[in-house]
């Protein structure tokens, strides 16, 4: 040994801590929380008391928080806790673990650490937001790890020397990163997001954890993430693997110990709608506040197994129901599951976010003759009531193009308008001089107003590419755009978008044509959702609704294709599929920065109302020719008067009337004047 090696060892020996020191006891004793965060200071275990449990697992030691049995309050072996699988909510302090994981690793300088993170931004991200702020504030681990900003220091922002180890941040993405050291510790941050695949070479999860075999029991490895989909979702089942256990709280009335359960003790006072109870489900029923709960209910409050697992994986089960006083409260979480019950994009938030759950796909279940049943007797080309918006989606063939307009009315319903199929080469000029001659016949509705389409999403994928471009290109100020389904899985519906026109040195034309990705199987989701929970809905609440007008075929390519969770893709069930890529890309449409339904407010919807639907009560109108003033007034009242000349609503209208909605428009393709919703231009359906 080398004087440097002997001198280094000395060092590494001096600042060596405990070697069986926990990591609450390290987060209690070391540990402070930067400023920039909610509750800055000192680390303090009573304040997230359910953590602490997670932490005498990850540390392998007994736990006095865990319990074998609700009668056996022996502390609770975890000496052979291979690996910790935390499925959480959202806001529980839950990412805090893998810092402090990572934090007492550090000090005990016993082996190097991998961090996995789904993307390379999420990586940097926590190292930027999550790690640095910790090692600043920490003096423990000041000590340690230098600054990365520091000339000479070593370390970059994915890679941290620290005596007796080194730690890399790294992304799910690549295999090679994965497998390429020997590591002790193992950090796998948000697992569901991982692919499940990566580069042919298999689960990134398993290519992390085969790093750490030559140390068998020494090793720890700890996966957190939030639930997603069921049957695909990583954590859900690290969760089945593992023993499965649940928080143990105590009934602040009989003692009986239970863990929250949604479904089954939430439900709102009967005296006072505003305050949120849960009522003991294993004793004796009494209703009792989130403050009592959660102040007498937390005294003696444990982790208890559920279930006997492989021996190697402690599981945690951690609902957003438990979050300390102060933090989210219990009548938030009731808001959203009121809010959730008639929006299923809202509901899977909700199960994922909050009860920590996997949402349920059903896609294959969907039959298309359940969802003909439901069609209304509405022609196509009508403007049913309640549909205030117009937006289309066409599809290139190398025969045909198909369209389909698509009507968008409160919280987003949308109805099947019109679907139609021009024949033609879209190589050739005449079938595009249809579906302009389509996109210029206006629809007005029962109120006589004449509705513009206000988006119109052509799809590029297919074979003629070029020809779609040059159509969108000089359309643009119509409101036709370019799109095409993302390559990347669980993108946002519509991304950002990208210059197709480059002129030979390789810039960009400012009035080039722009390719907007859409997230496919993101749309495909929302779609099949909304038709599923159509299910059990009365007609006015339904999600989507459909025209009798439409055919067998239409109602089969609508339900072409269905989510496969052990792949995560959508599979065709069948050859022909249009109609749902052109609902998907009518749903690219309203998502588009242009329009932004998604973010509209009940107020945005109502101003939008009064223009598209003006309930007239005009007496002159139509005053009967005879009959008795009671049922005149009450005609005048109750009915609705058509307007008899068609009003015209062009986008300066609408953006008036919508102006609150201005502020909330972020990327727009073009510049948007100052204060309008939809750049002012003239309504081209008249033109
Ligand atoms: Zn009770």
């Amino acid at each position: 040994m080398g004087a440097t090696e002997a001198f280094l060892k000395t060092i590494t020996e001096a600042i060596r801590p405990d070697r069986r020191i926990g990591i609450a006891e390290w987060s209690e004793k070391h540990r402070i929380l930067p400023e920039s965060s909610p509750e800055p200071g000192k680390w303090r275990n009573e304040r997230t008391p359910y953590l602490v449990g997670i932490m005498d697992a990850l540390s392998g030691q007994a736990s006095s928080v865990t319990r074998y049995a609700h009668d056996d309050d022996r502390p609770f072996d975890n000496s052979r806790v291979i690996t910790v699988g935390l499925m959480k909510g959202h806001q529980l302090g839950g990412s805090a673990l893998g810092e402090n994981f990572v934090g007492r690793c550090i000090t005990t300088a016993a082996g190097n650490i991998l961090a996995v993170f789904a993307t390379y931004d999420d990586a940097e991200k926590w190292e930027m937001d999550r790690f640095e702020p910790m090692r600043s504030s920490t003096p423990d681990l000041r000590r340690r790890v230098r600054d990365a900003m520091k000339k000479g220091s070593e370390n970059t922002k994915l890679r941290k020397k620290f005596p007796g180890g080194l730690m890399n941040l790294v992304s799910a993405t690549r295999a090679g990163r994965l497998k390429s050291t020997t590591v002790r510790y193992v950090l796998l941050e948000e697992i569901d997001e991982y692919e499940l695949n990566v580069d042919g070479q298999g689960n990134p999860i398993d290519l992390a954890t085969n790093r750490t075999s030559n140390f068998g029991r020494r090793a720890k490895i700890f996966a957190n993430s939030t639930p997603t989909i069921k049957r695909r979702s990583q954590i859900e089942k690290l969760y089945e693997r593992g023993d499965q256990r649940r928080y143990f709280v105590r009934c602040p009335d009989c003692g009986s110990p239970q863990f929250f359960d949604w479904h089954k003790g939430m439900r709102r006072s009967p005296d006072d709608p505003g305050v949120v109870l849960y009522y003991c489900q294993t004793g004796c029923g009494a209703g009792n506040p989130e403050s009592v709960w959660k102040t007498r209910g937390y005294e003696g409050a444990y982790w208890m197994p559920t279930a006997v697992g492989d021996g190697r994986t402690a599981s945690f089960h951690l609902s957003a129901l438990y979050a300390p006083l102060g933090w989210r409260p219990w009548s938030d979480l009731m808001d959203d599951w009121d809010a959730a019950q008639t929006d299923t994009e809202k509901m899977i938030a909700f199960v994922n976010n909050a009860l920590a759950e996997c949402w349920e796909d059903k896609s294959a279940e969907m039959k298309w003759e359940t969802i003909k049943r439901r069609a209304e007797p509405y022609k196509l080309r009508t403007v049913p009531p309640g549909c205030l918006l117009l937006t289309c989606a066409v599809d290139t063939q190398n025969d045909r193009l198909e369209a389909e307009i698509s009507g968008w009315g409160r919280g987003m319903r949308n109805w099947t308008v019109d679907h139609v199929v021009l024949r033609g080469d879209p190589a050739l000029p005449d079938v595009w001089n249809q579906l302009d001659k389509y996109l210029d016949t206006p629809i007005t509705n029962q109120f006589g107003v004449s509705m513009r389409i206000e988006l119109c999403a052509v799809d590029t994928g297919g074979g003629r590419t070029q020809d779609a471009y040059d159509y969108c290109r000089l359309r643009r100020h119509r409101g036709v755009f370019a799109v095409k389904g993302a390559k990347d899985k669980h993108k946002p519906i519509i991304g950002r978008p990208t210059d197709q026109d480059v002129t030979v040195k390789g810039k960009t034309y400012a009035n080039g044509v722009k390719l907007w990705p859409v997230g496919t199987d993101t749309a495909k989701n929302r779609v099949f959702g909304a038709l599923l929970a159509d299910e059990d809905r009365e007609i006015v609440d339904r999600r989507m609704h459909f025209s009798t007008d439409l055919d067998d075929e239409y109602f089969e390519q609508l339900t072409a294709e269905a989510y496969n969770p052990s792949k995560d893709r959508w599979d065709k069930l069948r050859k022909r599929n249009e109609a749902l890529d052109l609902k998907v890309y009518n749903f690219a449409c309203a998502y588009h920065p242009r329009l932004r339904l998604n973010a509209y407010q009940d107020s945005d919807w109502a101003a939008l109302e009064a223009l598209i639907e003006p309930r007239v009560q005009d007496l002159f109108a139509s005053v009967p020719a005879r009959g008795d003033a009671a049922a005149e007034q009450a005609l005048a009242e109750t009915t609705v008067v058509e307007v008899e000349t068609v009003a015209e609503v062009d986008g300066a209208a609408i953006g008036e009337a919508v102006g609150s909605a201005s502020d909330r428009v972020a990327a727009v393709e073009a510049p948007v004047p100052q204060g309008t919703w939809i750049p002012r231009r003239e309504n081209w359906l008249r033109r």
